[in-house]
């Protein structure tokens, strides 16, 4: 039929929209339009399915009211969600959406298998199960995430024997799935599916909550694969290419961007998931218990160290996004240019609370897209700089990574601040940064502390050197 013909193409389309729109994530000048574009494609999907689709006795989609009804309040909430998010809550809300996808695609196995528990054959039941258990551990998952960035659950949680419980879940989890979907479950099915989907929550909760520190990026990438995955298998469960498509690319790129990162911190993934990140080290400060000092400075000495060096490097960090500081670096930035010393930004793969944090807060403030230079390129550059400006960053500077094997983020790659002539690092006090580890970087000879609020550090840093 002509309908279904025009649907298709819609659905190509849509495909095509969102290859686009990912191609252009890839970088930050064309990032923004890229999400535009994605999001144009879902909505061409959305449209064409309401208005084009017709099933096998050629009937429309008849629950138009409730679909637009739910189109309607999603957008609404998702609207004001995203508007009112502060930059450095990002993380959280990422997490709650992909557990939305998540639970979707779970809601989508519970409502279909019904349909074919005793008379479908086993590649549709598989294809449901997959989705379910897929999506339930990333809708429990993402909500632990969200809980623990959000700070209301603690950082790492571990039950004894998390690891061989979780395998045993897992274990079991996928026994039933296969069980289920052969058909060898005679004796009240229906039950079963509702325990696949406790045991899968429970196994995306168990999986997430012991994983801390560092780890949480990573840990919010699978799962964002894990929710593409389950609304692939939704994909093919209906026959619509444009949530296939939609799903294999979320699930792929969230593959790609989870393995791009445990390079980042040199980790694999088996590590992530089962390892113990970030509570070593913060016993290992607790239990040294030694008093190490270190230099300060303050923003008058500063201005003038700046003011007469020929290259400074700015290392953005978390605590630069907390204090809103965007603007006045980049000020600081363009009066340091005009009296003609070279200033770039070293970006770290995992600085802040999200893969690109530093990038989307520098891009807010207007800082040339060619001044942020990737941590690979930077790090040679280090040796030949006057100046390093660390600005609310901890756990991307700290040498630990490099030089002390017992520290649990051994081998995760760092800026090498300490090769420059001075470092200077400013934040409030002396406390861990996420990982919750100490620093040594901030009791080296090279090294002084600027304490105080980011945002007022700098405010002080450029009246000073105005007045200069
Ligand atoms: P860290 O979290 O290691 O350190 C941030 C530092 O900022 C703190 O030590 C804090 O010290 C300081 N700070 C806080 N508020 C302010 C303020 N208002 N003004 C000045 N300083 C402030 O940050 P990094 O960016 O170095 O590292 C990011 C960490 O987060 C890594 O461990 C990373 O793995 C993890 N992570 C990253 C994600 C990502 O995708 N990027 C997601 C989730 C976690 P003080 O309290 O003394 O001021």
């Amino acid at each position: 039929m002509m309908g279904d013909y025009i649907l298709e193409i819609a659905y190509l389309i849509a495909s095509v929209l969102y290859i686009l729109g990912l191609k252009m994530m890839s970088g930050p000048k064309t990032a923004r339009s890229g999400n535009l574009w994605a999001a144009a494609g879902m909505t061409v999907a959305i449209i064409a399915t309401i208005f084009l689709y017709t099933d096998e006795s050629g009937n429309h989609l008849h629950n138009l009211p409730w679909i637009g009804a739910g189109i309607a309040i999603g957008s609404v909430i998702g609207w004001i969600i995203a508007k009112r998010v502060e930059m450095t809550a990002m993380p959280q809300m990422v997490s709650l959406f992909n557990g939305m996808g998540g639970a979707c695609a779970a809601i989508i196995g519970l409502i279909e298998f019904p349909h074919y528990l005793h008379n479908g054959d086993w590649l549709i039941l598989a294809t449901i199960f997959a989705g379910l258990v897929i999506g339930s551990v990333s809708f429990a998952g993402s909500m632990v995430a969200f809980l623990k960035l959000n700070g209301n659950l603690n950082k790492d949680i571990r039950l004894p024997f998390y690891n061989i419980i979780n395998t045993l879940l897992i274990v079991v989890t996928l026994g039933l799935t296969v069980c289920l979907a052969g058909g060898h479950i005679h004796s009240n099915p229906e039950l079963w599916v509702y325990m696949l989907l406790g045991l899968s929550l429970a196994y995306g909760i168990l999986f997430v909550l012991p994983i801390g520190g560092a780890d949480m990026p990573v840990v919010i990438s699978l799962l964002n694969s894990f929710t593409g995955m389950a609304a692939a298998f939704g994909g093919f469960l209906y026959g619509n290419m444009a949530m296939l498509t939609g799903g294999i690319l979320v699930g792929s790129a969230g593959t790609i961007l989870t393995v791009v990162m445990c390079n980042a911190m040199n980790r694999s993934l088996t590590a992530v998931i089962f390892g113990a990140f970030g509570t070593g080290g913060a016993t290992a400060t607790a239990a040294s218990g030694e008093q190490k000092s270190y230099k300060q400075t303050n923003p008058s000495d500063l201005a003038v160290l700046l003011n007469y060096s020929s290259k400074v490097i700015i290392v953005p960090g978390y605590g630069l996004a907390v204090a809103q500081a965007q603007h006045v670096v980049h000020e600081m930035e363009q009066l340091l240019e005009s009296r003609g010393v070279e200033v770039k930004y070293a970006i770290h793969p995992v600085a802040g609370r999200m893969p690109g944090h530093m990038n989307v807060l520098l891009a807010e403030s207007n800082v040339e897209y060619d001044k942020l230079v990737e941590m690979e390129d930077v790090n040679p550059e280090f040796a030949t700089t006057d100046v390093v400006l660390v600005l609310g960053a901890n756990d991307v500077v700290n040498p630990a990574a490099k030089e002390d094997p017992s520290s649990p983020i051994y081998g995760m790659p760092i800026l090498n601040v300490e090769d420059a002539k001075h470092t200077v690092v400013n934040k409030r006090s002396m406390s861990v940064g996420y990982a919750g580890i100490d620093n040594d970087l901030f009791y080296r000879d090279k090294t002084s502390m600027l304490f105080g609020d980011a945002k007022k550090a700098l405010t002080e840093l450029v009246a000073e050197l105005k007045s200069l």
